[in-house]
């Protein structure tokens, strides 16, 4: 039987470039999209488009031939950049997705996964570092972040209609803070365990390090590998609503510091900047409902999953020869 022919928007970005090597290693066919090739070694895509996905006829050219749509294609960033910059992400985005839902229902794909963000839950849940988890229901009423969050809530409307009025069978996943190796870790688009793993190589050891806000911002973060897997079960699950995908072990920015400071081996002392952006002040994830679909949650701890995404990053920052792309695997215990 010939493989399944799948695409995954955005295969050189972070996630991209891991959803393509999982797929791959899973007997499918991958044609990846996106405007530049993988930074941080090459991609196991059998097919690659380089192109600009605003423009709707680069996304009909993603699209024809494919069954399934992986559609991860975003501006996007960490804290700073997504505040920073709100009329060009709401704008870029806005154009990708409904240019890539447009071109999946041309080609008659059989389904189309939306990866959405935690950032569509509303502020107004979220002022408090000791926070309930976020159910799926709880994004309506809408407040959600400005720019990024509303453009990625308007999209899992979208998703919904395009599902009851034209038969295209999507799926909306709604990420909660992504780390693993292979991410941006500098250039201003870096989430916070990168910018942390970042700054903590650099320092020696007793050094000191900025963090952003009191520190006292609470979080839950998911490794890279639990975040493909959990891809790809909700592609197959026939679950066509929002899901939480992310972990439920909610941790203060100031643990996460010294959860990688633990992974580098280091004593770092932390230097708060209270007039930087820190987001919302607490987030988690409720699983409740991914566990009632899938049977199955991300497993990987924060102290396992950031050991290999530390000694990843900084091998990037004091590059040895034969580290510089290597990709460090989590132990079998962690997974
Ligand atoms: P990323 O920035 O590494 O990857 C996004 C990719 O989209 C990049 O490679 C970029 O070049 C590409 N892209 C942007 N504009 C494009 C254009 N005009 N044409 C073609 N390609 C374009 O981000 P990521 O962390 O891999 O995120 C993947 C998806 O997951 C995004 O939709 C993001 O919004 C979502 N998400 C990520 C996180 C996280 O913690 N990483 C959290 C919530 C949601």
């Amino acid at each position: 039987m010939a493989a399944k022919r799948v695409l995954v928007t955005g295969a050189g970005g972070f996630i991209g470039h891991h959803l393509v090597s999982y797929l791959t290693r899973q007997g499918y066919w991958v044609r990846g999209a996106d405007q530049k090739r993988p930074e941080y070694g090459d991609t196991a895509a059998q097919e690659f488009l380089v192109a600009d996905l605003r423009d709707p006829a680069a996304c009909t050219a993603a699209a024809e031939g494919i069954e399934d749509v992986y559609h991860l294609a975003a501006d996007m960033g960490g804290i700073g950049y997504i505040t920073a910059q709100r009329a060009t992400i709401a704008r870029n985005n806005t154009l990708m997705n409904i240019g890539m839902l447009e071109a999946a229902q041309a080609a008659g794909v059989h389904r189309f996964l939306f990866s959405s963000s935690a950032c569509v839950y509303p502020h107004h849940l979220q002022t408090d570092a000791d926070v309930s988890p976020l159910r799926e229901d709880d994004a309506w009423p809408a407040q959600p972040e400005e720019g990024y969050g509303l453009e990625k809530l308007f999209m899992e409307k979208l998703c919904e209609y395009y599902a009851s009025d034209l038969d295209l069978a999507t799926r909306v996943v709604r990420f909660h803070n992504v780390y693993g190796p292979l991410g941006t870790y500098d250039g201003g688009r870096e989430k916070a365990p990168a910018a942390i793993s970042r700054k903590i190589a650099l320092i020696e050891d007793g050094g000191e390090i900025e963090v952003w806000g009191d520190g006292e911002q609470t979080r839950s973060f998911m490794h890279v590998d639990d975040c493909v897997e959990g891809i790809c079960r909700i592609m197959e699950s026939g679950y066509g609503k929002p899901l939480n995908l992310g972990t439920d072990e909610m941790v203060t920015v100031n643990e996460l510091v010294d959860i990688v400071a633990a992974a580098a081996g280091k004593r770092v002392r932390k230097r708060h900047d209270r007039t930087k952006p820190q987001g919302v002040r607490g987030r988690n994830s409720d699983n409740t409902r991914l566990r009632e679909i899938l049977g199955w949650e991300p497993r990987i701890m924060l102290r396992e999953g950031i050991v290999p995404t530390y000694r990843w990053i900084a091998a990037q920052v004091t590059p040895q020869p034969a580290e510089r792309v290597a990709e460090p695997q989590l132990s079998p215990m962690a997974v």
